[in-house]
């Protein structure tokens, strides 16, 4: 994903717009709790600001993951949005760590765009915040229904002195 910086060099506070489609394989985030079906699409614009280049935009993606509480399959639609600043490493040197060096005619966004869409992750994989997952005793996603089964779980030692009541 190389945005040529040509004419944006010569014409400060120009913008030119870039658009990339790329997948997973192409830019290597293949992860074990989730896959990203199909393009992955990057769209933005480059700019001169004079002191750099400034490049922007989204990122838009499926991503394909099993709900970590009920074990269903989803796929939800995701958009990222990016900002990042760019300096010539060849005529100046690096004096801020808020900016990347390039070097030539191209600034390559491929590192940029992995690590947002990687570090845009939740820790965990959740279909919905309202997800209520699977019932621990007869395993019944409970978004789908109510089993009717007593799910409440006793404290070992109150269940001891229940035990106890019983016998009596
Ligand atoms: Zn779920
Ligand atoms: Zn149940």
């Amino acid at each position: 994903m190389k945005i040529n910086v040509i004419q944006s060099q010569e014409n400060i506070g120009e913008q030119y717009i870039f658009e990339f489609v790329t997948s997973a394989n192409d830019l290597d985030v293949i992860v074990d709790q989730y896959s990203i079906q199909g393009d992955i699409t990057v769209k933005g614009y480059i700019v001169n600001t004079g002191n750099a280049f400034k490049v922007s935009g989204n990122i838009d993606l499926l991503k394909h993951f099993q709900c970590d509480r009920c074990l269903e399959n989803f796929t939800h639609k995701q958009e990222f949005s990016f900002s990042e600043e760019y300096k010539r490493v060849d005529d100046i040197v690096l004096d801020s760590d808020e900016m990347i060096g390039f070097s030539g005619d191209y600034i390559d966004i491929s590192d940029l765009v992995r690590e947002a869409i990687l570090l845009s992750q939740p820790l965990n994989n959740i279909c919905s915040s309202e997800c209520r997952g699977l019932c621990i005793k007869c395993g019944a996603n409970l978004n789908e229904k109510d089993c009717g089964c007593d799910r409440h779980i006793m404290d070992p030692r109150l269940a001891a002195l229940q035990k106890l009541f019983n016998k009596n």
